[in-house]
């Protein structure tokens, strides 16, 4: 089975992306290139295109819910780690059924994890 984020990436393009400078390449050459970021105040950061209605992450590839990626996957900051897919661990995950609907997509269910 495919994970399904590796095509999905619905919550990269709905929700704000914020978090501590110290994520950052201003603190640390294994952090968010600070680059992609904008200050949001004295102590945070957020991904470049994330801070609006129409969010949409920069580091984000390809199409929502067709090849949609992470193109600093590896670099990626902590609200990124922490919003789980629904069901992946066995608990529901509001957020991704909220970005997924927005798109048309239906939620996960622990059957697309069997
Ligand atoms: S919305 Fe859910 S399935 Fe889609 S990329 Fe985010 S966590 Fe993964
Ligand atoms: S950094 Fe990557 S995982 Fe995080 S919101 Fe942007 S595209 Fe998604």
């Amino acid at each position: 089975m495919q994970h399904p984020c590796l095509t999905c990436g619905a919550c990269c393009a709905r929700f704000r992306v914020a978090f501590h400078w110290s994520e950052s390449t201003l603190y640390s050459p294994d952090g968010m290139d600070v680059r992609l970021t904008e200050k949001l105040d004295p102590h945070r950061l957020c991904m470049r295109g994330t801070d609006g209605p129409a969010s949409h992450c920069i580091a984000l590839a390809g199409t929502v819910g067709v090849d949609a990626r992470c193109t600093q996957y590896a670099h990626r900051p902590s609200p990124c780690r922490e919003l789980l897919p629904a069901w992946e661990n066995g608990e529901p995950s509001p957020q991704c059924d909220k970005a997924r609907a927005h798109y048309g997509l239906p939620p996960l269910t622990p059957e697309t994890w069997r």
